[in-house]
């Protein structure tokens, strides 16, 4: 048998899977743990609340399925710049933490990479709880005021799908400016290398059947 061959087998019988690149968490250190011994105490009120069923219909998904095996949180590529890890704000939603979790940072964060959904046991949408958090954070007013940079993009990127059926860049970028004018200036020489290769056009393009993406809207909020 080959150098090679032996190696592998000596890895494989260790009983650690060369496949499995997640982040164990040390004893102790288990991020719900963390987050239930950070002194705020569960009320009765907490656990009757009826905010778990809430989530799991908007988002068809079961709240109730997660019995915190913790992957969609080790292989998050955004954990680092998250308040609650997402094995954590799903622990949240099941007791009924309301303010916690629509006011976290954790759910601005999120990509929609989409790589907790893909590896869930248990086949929860992960993804698409951040999303439906996310709706109801904003239409609840309690959007983390520190997210307000991402808030403010969120919003506008909607709109524009909306309106226009597909992203219009340049009217973003000036809308965006307008708002949040603190960044009035910031990638200024990029933008203007954008415009002059054409990557920025001040026209957006036009797609078919607009009426289409405004019904898929309709369908959302209805
Ligand atoms: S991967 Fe699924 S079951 Fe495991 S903690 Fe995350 S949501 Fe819960
Ligand atoms: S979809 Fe969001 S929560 Fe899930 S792995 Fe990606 S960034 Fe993390």
């Amino acid at each position: 048998m080959s150098e090679e061959l032996k190696e592998t087998e000596k890895d494989l019988s260790s009983g650690d899977d060369p496949t499995e690149t997640e982040k164990d968490f040390p004893p102790g250190d288990d991020p719900t743990e963390k987050d239930l011994r950070s002194g705020d105490k569960l009320t009765e009120k907490d656990l009757r609340s009826p905010f778990k069923s809430e989530i799991s219909e908007a988002s068809e998904q079961g709240m109730a399925d997660c019995y915190q095996c913790g992957k969609c949180s080790a292989g998050c590529p955004m954990v680092d710049y998250m308040d609650l890890m997402p094995n954590a704000v799903m622990r949240n939603v099941q007791l009924g933490l309301r303010e916690r979790v629509l006011g976290c940072k954790t759910i601005w964060m999120c990509v929609s990479c989409e790589t907790c959904s893909t590896r869930c046991p248990q086949e929860i949408d992960i993804a698409r709880i951040m999303d439906t958090l996310r709706e109801i954070s904003l239409q609840s007013g309690m959007a983390n005021h520190e997210m307000k940079d991402i808030t403010c993009f969120h919003e506008l990127f909607l709109r524009s799908v909306r309106k226009k059926g597909r992203l219009d860049e340049a009217g973003i970028v000036m809308n965006f400016k307008t708002r949040r004018p603190r960044h009035l200036f910031e990638d200024m020489v990029t933008g203007l290398q954008m415009v002059v290769k054409g990557k920025l056009p001040f026209i957006p393009h036009k797609i078919k059947k607009r009426s289409e993406v405004e019904q898929i809207f309709k369908k959302c909020s209805d």
